[in-house]
């Protein structure tokens, strides 16, 4: 089959791959010029694990390319993808300005019946605005050309993004046209294999399914660390707690780590995006305004231990920094824990020392050269130095460090760790003060 992908970032760049990978002839098309120049010599701007393999592969098999020329792309694919981003608008809402203009971009060319897919995340009633906005473009041009709007939102995890694809616990697809329908459902079956994975809806279904399981989610994670931060005042272990309730398989254990706050291009904007849209039709979301308050909080929590720890004493101190992106396996900041605690610090007048595995360009794309942050290209770089080890991203190699090396170059034997990695009664036994989330380490801490 044909197919155009608009938008060559995460969602698009993996989307384009696996279907091309299948035996489909996929053009992406991008409005950033540098990105698709990248694309077309091979290089993939962002870092996904197996993804250059498979761009470069069937890119090689002529059944993968890349192009700014919209009208190329429209021409191009029976369906026509959107996968562009959308972002928070000023108030927390999804901007759905890229979505619209693919719409506008894709009237303007459109001579042909074409499905037009939407892969984005974006807010319930999004498919009539396409819709609209694609029938006041034709009428503008005068032409009448039949189209369908479907939504297939997108659930794969950055980290596991091609096996997510390539493998999907179900496939979303909300349509109101059963022939479009049965179109989508033939261009998944080779995703399909083992058993029957798409699941067919209404398109305003489809488009809340997507809001639903993020935000369900990011529930998860907030009352865990509404939990830990209870447990740190009691004196109790979350994760004691955690393997407690996880067994139960009414809980399981999927998404109840306590830390230092969800991040990423997804949960934040998901969450608040969904507390709006309940706002605009009336309703008072309370759960779901809850659930980003307290990951607002929990982002700053390593940033409140230490400035307890050292008596609001930061200023001039250096501290060791291990993970930037916003979970392992991604290079990913955007609304990464790190960034919060890293302006914290540097407000305060601290200096940071940071390594991650793949997010060193990503930092220094976003902060640039200053004088109070240093990417260093080891774990154990960072320690020169430094006043404390901070841990924010559970990278596996940070698992099990070389403990006397950390003890030998720290200043003080101090780790904040925001991912709990670590065994508290080894760390005592080891010499270290180790603070992290929801251990009983503070019960005295207001
Ligand atoms: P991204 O920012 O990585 O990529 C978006 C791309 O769209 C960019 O390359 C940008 O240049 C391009 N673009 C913007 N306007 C365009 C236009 N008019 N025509 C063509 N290209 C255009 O975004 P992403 O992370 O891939 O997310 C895309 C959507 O998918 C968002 O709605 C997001 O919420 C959703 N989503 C993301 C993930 C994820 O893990 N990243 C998972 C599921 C769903």
């Amino acid at each position: 089959m044909k197919i155009t992908i608009y938008g060559s970032g995460y969602v698009g760049l993996v989307t384009g791959a696996c279907l091309a990978q299948v035996g489909n002839h996929v053009l992406c098309v991008d409005v950033d010029p540098d990105k698709i120049q990248r694309l077309e010599q091979g290089d993939i701007p962002i870092y996904e694990p197996g993804l250059d393999k498979l761009v470069r592969d069937n890119a090689a098999a002529g059944r993968l390319r890349f192009t700014l020329d919209a009208a190329e792309g429209v021409k191009h694919g029976l369906f026509q993808f959107i996968a562009v981003g959308t972002p928070p608008d000023e108030d927390g809402s999804a901007d759905l300005r890229h979505v619209l203009e693919v719409a506008r971009t894709v009237a303007q060319h459109m001579d042909d019946y074409r499905i037009v897919v939407n892969k984005s995340t974006v807010p319930v009633g999004t498919a009539d605005r396409v819709r609209q906005t694609l029938q006041g473009a034709l009428d503008a041009r005068g032409a009448e050309v039949e189209f369908d709007v479907v939504s297939n939102p997108e659930f794969l995890k950055e980290g596991a993004a091609i096996d997510d694809f390539m493998k999907p616990d179900r496939i979303v697809v909300g349509t109101d046209n059963p022939r479009t329908g049965e179109l989508m459902r033939a261009l998944y079956a080779p995703f399909n294999r083992s058993h029957e994975r798409v699941v067919l809806m209404d398109v305003r279904s489809a488009e809340l399914t997507k809001y639903a399981a993020n935000a369900m989610l990011a529930t998860k994670i907030s009352f865990m660390n509404e939990l830990a931060n209870l447990a740190e005042r009691l004196g109790a272990d979350i994760e004691a707690v955690r393997v407690g309730i996880g067994s139960d398989p009414r809980i399981g254990y999927h998404f109840i780590y306590p830390g230092c706050g969800y991040g990423g291009s997804c949960f934040p904007k998901d969450v608040k995006a969904l507390e709006r849209t309940a706002r605009a039709a009336g309703y008072q979301a309370e759960l779901l305004a809850a659930v980003e308050a307290v990951n607002d909080r929990q982002k700053q929590r390593l940033f409140d231990k230490l400035h307890t720890h050292f008596d609001g004493n930061l200023k001039g101190r250096t501290f060791a920094l291990w993970g930037l992106a916003f979970k392992p396996n991604t290079d990913d900041m955007r609304e990464a824990p790190s960034r919060v605690l890293m302006e914290a610090l540097w407000e305060s007048g601290a200096r940071v020392r940071a390594y991650d595995p793949v997010a060193m360009d990503e930092c220094h794309r976003l902060y640039g050269e200053r004088d109070d942050l240093t990417l260093c290209d080891s774990p154990e770089a960072t320690l020169d130095d430094a006043d404390a080890l901070l841990i924010v991203t559970e990278w596996t190699h940070f698992r099990s460090p070389d403990f006397d090396t950390l003890k030998q170059k720290l200043k003080q034997p101090l780790i904040l760790d925001g991912r709990n990695l670590y065994d508290p009664k080894l760390m005592q036994q080891l010499g270290f003060q180790y603070l992290a989330i929801g251990r009983g380490e503070n019960p005295s801490e207001d």
